[in-house]
């Protein structure tokens, strides 16, 4: 492939820029196969939207291999809500087919206009709806995996944990059958807040509705760079009637768009401000505010799900010691280090030593040849 194109492939959204041997794009699983049994080490790429460098070709040693050419959608069965894609198939591709249908795939991470499948499988991703849908994998029901020595399997629920959330390092996820939803009337509504306390007493009373599909939090900072003042701002989402005695406004239509609009707004607006590092550290709701007066204190802007504990903390480029102290303090905190991103490359450091060991017996087990996503994860 010409350098030039192959510098496209040699990072991901993180910005973390590796080096590639080659770059090949397979268009079937038995193209897939074929190159990966005659292949020494190779790395797989979705959308190229992960946020750790895990796509990302390392040494001038790896061949990337793009899925983007495998978008086939296929096996929609009404009656059983499920459908049958390749791993190519970008989220936002299939929920415009599912529309149709009235049904959707329920996950929804913020990059759903680029993410692909394959790549939410990988890195088990979450999203804003994960307070009542959960994560990627919970809708998963097999997926089809091509191992190091180019064979194909189907795994089923037994043995999804070791493709889903793997980050690429196991196998190549080519095919999935995946669980829908009904697509539901939804509405929406702008909570502002003054205090922290106020705000995890509210998250905590609309956790126990069944109803709520979405608690998204934004710090003073961040409602004030998305013009909603400076107070802590909640987007809440329902699905359904509202609550008797509930008299929030919760609007529909346009307003509704509008605030969901808002909410994508925030990668982008925190990037123009030179906020590039995007961490996802995951905490009990409980000890969620000192996770949020750290930031504060420190001066990092921060949003996220708070509904499931998962907040993004934005640092410069220059604050790597900032990102460590924050990982330290998550770890007190009994917290998780990424509750959606995965670990990569950029997060590798901060794995814990346990939880090392069983990643390293995971990746002997499946991938014997030593020939996935090298350097990643472990
Ligand atoms: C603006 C923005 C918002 C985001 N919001 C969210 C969010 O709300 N929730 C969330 O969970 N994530 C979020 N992310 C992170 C990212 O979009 C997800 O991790 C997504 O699932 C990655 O999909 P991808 O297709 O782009 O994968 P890639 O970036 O291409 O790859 C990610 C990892 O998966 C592996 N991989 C990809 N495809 C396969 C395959 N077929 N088989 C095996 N391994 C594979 C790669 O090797 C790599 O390790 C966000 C990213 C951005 C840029």
């Amino acid at each position: 492939m010409n350098k030039n194109l192959i510098k496209v492939y040699e990072r991901d959204a993180s910005g973390f820029e590796g080096r590639a041997l080659d770059v090949v794009f397979p268009r079937n699983v038995v193209e897939v196969c074929r190159i990966v049994a005659n292949t020494k080490r190779i790395v797989v790429r979705g959308g190229g939207s992960g946020l750790v460098g895990g796509c990302v070709p390392q040494n001038g040693l790896d061949v990337v291999l793009d899925l983007s050419k495998m978008d086939k959608i296929y096996g929609f069965d009404n009656e059983r809500k499920t459908v049958e894609v390749e791993a190519g198939v970008i989220l936002d591709e299939l929920q415009g087919y599912l529309g149709r249908f009235g049904l959707e795939f329920p996950v929804k991470p913020s990059s759903h206009a680029i993410a692909t499948i394959g790549g939410m499988i990988a890195t088990d991703a979450v999203g804003s709806r994960a307070i009542k849908y959960g994560k990627t994998s919970n809708w998963v029901k097999w997926v089809d995996v091509v191992d190091c020595y180019g064979e194909l399997y189907r795994k089923g629920i037994t043995e999804l944990s070791d493709y889903c959330g793997m980050e690429g390092i196991t196998g190549v996820v080519v095919r999935a059958c995946l669980k829908l939803s009904s697509v539901k009337k939804r509405s929406a509504s702008l909570v502002r807040v003054e205090s922290l306390e106020e705000v995890i007493g509210l998250v905590r009373n609309l956790k126990m509705d069944a109803n709520i599909s979405m608690i998204e939090f934004f710090d003073k900072q961040v409602s004030e760079w998305l013009e909603l003042g400076k107070v802590y701002s909640l987007i809440v989402e329902r699905e359904g009637e509202s609550l008797e005695g509930d008299n929030r406004e919760w609007v529909v239509g346009a307003e509704y768009d509008r605030l969901m609009s808002l909410r994508d707004r925030v990668g982008p607006v925190l990037s123009g401000k030179e906020l590039l590092i995007y961490e996802d550290p995951k905490v009990l709701l409980d000890r969620s505010d000192k996770l949020i007066a750290w930031c504060e204190a420190k001066g990092v802007p921060v949003f996220g799900h708070i509904g499931v504990g998962i907040f993004h903390p934005r640092f410069r480029k220059d604050q790597k010691e900032l990102v460590s102290e924050m990982m330290k303090l998550v770890k007190r905190l009994g917290g998780q280090i990424s509750g959606e991103h995965g670990i990569g490359v950029l997060k590798k450091e901060f794995v814990d030593a346990n939880d090392k060991k069983i990643l390293i017996n995971v990746k002997k087990r499946t991938d014997s040849l030593n020939k996935f996503n090298l350097g990643k994860v472990i």
